[in-house]
């Protein structure tokens, strides 16, 4: 039976990237859009996951389209990168508002109607640095280790209920994101990559797409690392 997918922040990069992997596993897939027009093909709802009521209107539109969500993909995210005796309050609470309580806002929504259908999948895009830290990421490496203990417990709270919740943590890929970096710093990273290159979306969408699948039935509370090796022991 078609699934009813929600990706936030699916118009562009990572997200765009996982929609469309979805969609092609036969899912019916919304994304949420910030900023611009929604991606062709894929049923696209404006909202900014800062805003519970955007969240929750949201999720009624999706529910109205295609059903309740039964995988949901926590992937909208922002940097605002500055060492840390220069990071501004407002530097650190906005990252965290989006990435860390926006995921928390989106999967809380989620799980709502997860619990009514006792099956679920919570996907949380995290980051390498998440585990490894990053200096000049203070705010968005907190943001991003604060989705592991979010979705392990997660993990414990709705496993009674087949809901898996999971966490995919990918390394230097790329998107917009990171094409904002200064050259000689993309250069750096790519030499501490054990495969010496950047991922590209699809690589980190085909890991959402098994985790999401029947084959990752038995999986939950995970960190998969998608990083070419950047992160290793961890
Ligand atoms: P992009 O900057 O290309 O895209 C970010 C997406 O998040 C956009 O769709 C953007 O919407 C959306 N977004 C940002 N803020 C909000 C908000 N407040 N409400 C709703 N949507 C929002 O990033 P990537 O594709 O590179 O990153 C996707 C995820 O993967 C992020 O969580 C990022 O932290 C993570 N990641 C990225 C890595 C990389 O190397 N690129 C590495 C590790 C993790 P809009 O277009 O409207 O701005």
């Amino acid at each position: 039976m078609t699934r009813s997918v929600l990706v936030t922040g699916g118009n562009r990069g990572i997200g765009l990237a996982i929609a469309r992997e979805l969609q092609a596993a036969g899912d019916a897939v919304a994304v949420t859009y910030r900023s611009g027009q929604p991606p062709e093909g894929l049923f696209g709802v404006k909202c900014d996951v800062t805003s519970w009521e955007d969240v929750d209107a949201a999720f009624a539109k999706i529910e109205a389209e295609q059903g309740p969500v039964e995988v949901v993909v926590a992937n909208a995210g922002v940097t605002k990168d500055t060492l840390v005796a220069l990071m501004s309050e407002d530097a650190f609470t906005s990252v965290i508002d989006t990435n860390l309580t926006g995921s928390f806002r989106v999967a809380k929504r989620a799980v709502k109607g997860m619990m009514k259908m006792r099956k679920g999948r919570i996907i949380f895009i995290s980051s390498v640095v998440g585990l490894a830290g990053s200096g000049g990421q203070v705010n968005y490496a907190a943001s991003k280790s604060g989705m592991v203990g979010m979705a392990r417990s997660m993990a414990r709270e709705l496993g009674s209920r087949n809901i898996t919740a999971n966490v995919v943590a990918p390394g230097f890929v790329n998107t917009d994101m990171t094409a904002e970096l200064p050259e000689k710093l993309q250069e750096t990273i790519k030499q501490n990559i054990p495969l010496k290159r950047q991922a590209e979306p699809e690589e980190i969408a085909a890991v959402v797409r098994f985790l999401a699948s029947d084959a990752a039935s038995y999986i939950t509370g995970a960190v998969i690392p998608v990083d070419g090796g950047l992160g290793m022991g961890h």
